[in-house]
């Protein structure tokens, strides 16, 4: 009997008290999303996301791209440490990429391009430069 109560009271929440709250609000899953989490420089996960959150995962941290990426001559180590930080930091979190912002802007693919050549898990570096520009200008200012 306690089944059927239960049953009963999912689908007064489903059918009646979300809808409702939902019209009331006025306001989608989306707005409250950013409201709650972009503070925190969180932002959804796309399906381009997903492909290259999965092309970043088979970096395996050898740091041989470094020892090729000409951008590593051009700026200072204090706001670039080597194209492994794009599949090994970066990648990995929204909230890390306001502070990448400048280096990512200066980053010139040729010679990202002599780092992906070497990568023995293929990692491409030069895609996740560019989508990772993108995605910093998706998330919120602090
Ligand atoms: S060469 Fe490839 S696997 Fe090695 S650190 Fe760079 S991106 Fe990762």
């Amino acid at each position: 009997m306690s089944r059927f109560w239960g049953n009963l009271y999912l689908a007064y929440r489903a059918l009646a008290a979300r809808p409702l709250k939902r019209l009331l609000r006025g306001e989608g899953g989306i707005e409250r999303f950013y409201e709650n989490y972009g503070p925190e420089g969180l932002i959804p996960t796309t399906a381009q996301d997903r492909a290259m959150l999965t092309a970043a995962g088979r970096c395996i941290a050898c740091g041989l791209c470094d020892a090729f990426d000409g951008n590593l001559s051009r700026m200072d180590r204090s706001v670039y440490d080597g194209a492994s930080l794009l599949p090994r930091q970066w990648a990995r979190t929204s909230v890390d990429l306001p502070h990448a912002r400048r280096a990512l802007s200066r980053l010139r693919p040729a010679e990202l391009e002599e780092a992906q050549y070497v990568c023995p898990t293929g990692v491409p570096l030069v895609e996740l430069a560019h989508w990772l520009s993108q995605r910093a200008r998706r998330v919120p200012a602090p």
